[in-house]
This record gives structure tokens, sequence and C-alpha cells, in this order.
């Protein structure tokens, strides 16, 4: 009878906290997963964000590099100043990333992904 087919698949699977946020979810016994779908979904997020910040973090590691090469030209007389704050802004927003992706993998916290998020796309915009 397919009935008691879908009362056994019932009783097969059994409630476990999620060992990440506490959350009780439904696991089949045979399954190995220990963490919620949710905490899944952010373990993903939190993967493409690390590979894009990584992305970033080189390219503004070689915007700096660059500015410190023009600061060195002493033929060129622009703004001193300008490169100087363009410096300034750039080893601010990495050392924030860097705070923000120990908080990220400290905590699990959302928030901190959306934060880094914001701060992502402003540096994105900068930086491009
Ligand atoms: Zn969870």
């Amino acid at each position: 009878m397919p009935d008691s087919n879908n009362n056994n698949l019932k009783l097969f699977l059994e409630l476990v906290p999620c060992l990440r946020c506490g959350n009780p979810f439904m696991r089949s016994p045979g399954k190995k997963e220990d963490i919620c779908e949710n905490c899944i979904k952010l373990e993903i997020r939190k993967k493409q964000l690390e590979k894009e910040i990584s992305d970033v973090q080189h390219k503004i590691e070689d915007k700096i590099n660059n500015f410190k090469i023009e600061l060195t030209d002493q033929e060129k007389t622009y703004n001193k100043d300008y490169f100087l704050e363009r410096i300034k802004y750039g080893s601010a927003a990495l050392k924030k990333s860097i705070e923000l992706l120990k908080k990220i993998e400290e905590t699990n916290d959302e928030k901190y992904i959306e934060e880094y998020q914001k701060l992502f796309e402003e540096i994105k915009k900068d930086y491009s």
C-alpha cells in the first residue's frame, strides 16, 4: 500500500538541531548533513563572496601600487594629495574587508555578509 510507504518515510525522518544555528531541521537517518538548509545556503553565499572579495582585494592592491608609482614620478605635477587620499582609501577598504571576512568566518552572521556586500559594491564602483 502506498500510504504505509509514506508513513514509513515520515518515521525515518528525524528532527535534529542544526550544528551551526541550533534550529531544528528534518533529516533522513542515512544522511550525514548536520547543518540546516539555511546554513548550507549561507555557506554557498560565503564561498561566492570570498572569491569575489579576493579578486577585488587584488585589484585594490594593484591600484595602490600604481598610485605609489605615479607618486614617485617627479616629472608629473599633479595633486599628490589626491593620490595619497586614494592610497589611504584603498588601504582602509582593504583593512575593512579583511575585518568583515573574519567576522563572517567567526559568526556566520548574515548581517556581516550584507555589510560586506555593501562595502564590496562601493569598492567595485571605485576600482573598476
Ligand atoms: Zn542552521
